[in-house]
């Protein structure tokens, strides 16, 4: 199998001239945070987004030559924030098994007002934490769905321990990130009984743990809407033990709910991607490793990017372009999501960018 199996759109001929005002989508929505894919490779597993049976020994991952270079991608992202992108969040695949990856935060950390962090599966912060810190990232987001590590092991299918992922959330918090995020993918039967044990190993600490539903992302996983466990059943298990208060969001379009312990020892977050769509403020933009944008996470189809950026294309040329891709966005996947739609052809999350 390989990583293309889905439309890629590509305008060769001039997309109409962006007048300079504010993007706006046809339901109103601005642009506001960029996530970039740099790699569809990883070295987990997960048995929900990269299941060893799809991603095999023979499965086709994007050649070197088609990933954007660091330097692309920081042309793109500098261009991104001249159209109102304030944020900025590198992700894969793995983005930590991209060589060198310290090099990509360093050129992203000089962008002027660019909120900049990094969604990892932590098996390499060790390694790296310093490094990325020392580059200018700020904060991260660590992914870790079970702190039992028989459950962690057959979640990530590569058989790394829950040890080696607190490790690096510790190198990441010593190198002087925060606030660190935690976020556990939530699902029936497989981890929805440790829900309070991950929420009471952050509380206190200044860490925020994020519960997210299950998603349908992608076409591999077979997901059923009965293994979804909705955010209010883990707002009600946590606040059954510690009393949780909600919070204000941090700004407009945040994805994560937020609930304060009311004895002030830190917050918690949950995603109700699938329960409460919040497709209505939904602000995202994704380019993947290859250079394609996507308007939302449950796309069929992407955008060509790179043509122009590897043509000669200049600034104003892809301003006009990306300007054109967000004018015409409409999608609004989960307030529309059915039985029926969760079946369609989708796009691999590892491929698009977590
Ligand atoms: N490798 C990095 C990591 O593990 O965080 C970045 C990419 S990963 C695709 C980003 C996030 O997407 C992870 O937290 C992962 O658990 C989550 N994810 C993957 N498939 C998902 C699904 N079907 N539903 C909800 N979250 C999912």
């Amino acid at each position: 199998m390989t990583q293309k199996v889905f439309p890629i759109r590509s305008s060769r001929s001039p997309a109409p001239v962006h007048d300079g005002r504010p993007l706006a989508d046809t339901l109103g929505r601005g642009l506001r945070d960029l996530r970039i894919s740099v790699t569809d490779r990883c070295n987990f597993r997960c048995v929900y987004c990269m299941p060893r049976e799809t991603f095999d020994h023979d499965f086709k991952f994007l050649p070197h030559e088609e990933i954007l270079s660091f330097e692309e991608i920081a042309r793109l992202a500098r261009i991104f924030g001249g159209l109102g992108v304030k944020k900025v969040r590198i992700t894969g695949g793995e983005p930590l098994v991209r060589r060198d990856l310290h090099r990509l935060v360093g050129l992203l950390a000089e962008l002027p007002a660019l909120d900049l962090t990094l969604t990892t599966n932590g098996s390499l912060l060790v390694k790296q934490a310093g490094a990325l810190a020392k580059a200018g990232l700020k904060r991260v987001t660590v992914s870790l769905d079970s702190l039992d590590d028989a459950t962690f092991r057959a979640i990530n299918d590569a058989d790394y321990p829950v040890a080696r992922v607190l490790e690096g959330i510790d190198a990441a918090a010593a190198a002087g990130m925060a606030p660190i995020k935690i976020n556990m993918v939530v699902k029936r039967g497989v981890n929805d009984g440790h829900v309070l044990a991950m929420a009471e190993r952050w509380r206190g600490t200044g860490h925020i743990v994020r519960f997210i539903e299950y998603m349908d992302v992608g076409s591999t996983n077979g997901w059923r809407m009965d293994d979804v466990v909705p955010s209010a059943e883990i707002v009600r298990t946590i606040g059954e033990r510690y009393r949780l208060e909600p919070a204000e969001p941090n700004y407009t379009g945040e994805v994560a709910e937020r609930w304060r312990y009311a004895d002030g020892a830190g917050e918690i977050g949950v995603i109700s991607s699938v329960t409460q769509a919040f497709c209505s403020s939904c602000n995202r933009l994704r380019l993947s490793a290859e250079g394609s944008l996507f308007t939302c996470l449950f796309a069929q189809q992407g955008h060509d990017l790179k043509w122009r950026l590897r043509h000669g294309g200049s600034d104003e040329e892809i301003v006009n372009e990306i300007a054109a891709v967000w004018r015409a966005r409409g999608d609004r996947y989960s307030e529309i999501r059915t039985a029926e739609t969760a079946k369609a052809r989708k796009i691999e999350m590892s491929y698009i960018g977590g």
